[in-house]
């Protein structure tokens, strides 16, 4: 068995006659890694989530986690997910959105505690807040507490920060690294945000337009929490921004 994320030219077409969206991606992801994938719109970052996920079938080529395929992660439940939109139950209270995830999903592990999960996400006071009640970035927050409820070894992030705030976001993102830190899934997200990914991530996947491809894999070699404003960070960044702009690797390390 090979620990971690495995994902083996891996390609998907939609559509009669097919049409491509991603093409022959590769890469690993050690256990408990962080891994952000960055493109444009339409480069197939939402499908490799799904694939990987078990949602979507493959065109050909293979993932898997832990040495499981995205059908039997499905399965056990060895996925939380999070995506741009928090898709609260809006007639249940923010605890009951949370417990809710528990309940309809059972399984053998032990489950975090969900009023230690609200506290976690700065939610403590909400508890009995209907979802209406709340700011966006409140309820980007609920949303991250019950994608945590499950206790999921593996997270697959779709742009879950894209709808909030500059200030929201950069909050939340300091409170989401502190949780990854402390329940060491293995993440991938997904964003169009490069210094969210930079701020956030081990390695940065770049994607190229569609059909999408791995332009390059950028290293975040800087310890957290990381100074957006320092030479390093900003030249990590100008890197990730170079190959997203097709700039051929040699270029970019000139
Ligand atoms: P991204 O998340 O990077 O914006 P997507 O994975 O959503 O990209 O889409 C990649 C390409 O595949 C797009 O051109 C999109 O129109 C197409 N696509 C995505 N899902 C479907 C689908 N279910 N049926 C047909 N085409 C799809
Ligand atoms: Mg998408």
């Amino acid at each position: 068995m090979t620990a971690g994320l495995r994902v083996v030219s891996l390609s998907k077409s939609y559509g009669d006659p097919p049409v491509p969206a991603l093409d022959e991606i590769d890469f690993a992801s050690p256990s408990g890694s962080f891994t952000a994938v960055v493109g444009a719109s339409g480069s197939g970052k939402s499908t490799l989530l799904r694939i990987i996920g078990g949602l979507t079938v493959a065109s050909s080529g293979q993932v898997t986690m832990d040495g499981l395929a995205p059908d039997e992660l499905r399965r056990r439940k060895a996925v939380g997910w999070m995506a741009q939109r928090p898709a609260l139950l809006p007639w249940r209270r923010v605890i009951d959105n949370v417990t809710l995830a528990q309940s309809i999903n059972p399984r053998p592990r032990t489950l975090p505690d969900p009023d230690q999960l609200l506290s976690m996400v700065g939610l403590a006071e909400a508890a009995l807040a209907y979802p209406g009640e709340l700011s966006g970035g409140m309820q980007q927050r609920a949303a991250l507490a019950r994608t945590l409820a499950i206790g999921a070894p593996l997270w697959l992030m779709d742009e879950p920060f894209s709808s909030l705030d500059e200030l929201t976001r950069e909050t939340l993102a300091d409170d989401l690294l502190d949780i990854w830190a402390s329940a060491t899934p293995t993440v991938v997200w997904v964003t169009h945000h490069i210094p969210e990914a930079v701020s956030l991530a081990d390695r940065l996947l770049v994607f190229t337009p569609r059909p999408g491809r791995i332009a390059g894999l950028v290293e975040v070699d800087l310890p957290r929490p990381r100074d957006a404003t320092s030479g390093a960070f900003q030249s990590v960044v100008r890197e990730a921004r170079q190959l997203l702009r097709g700039a051929p690797r040699a270029e970019v390390v000139a």
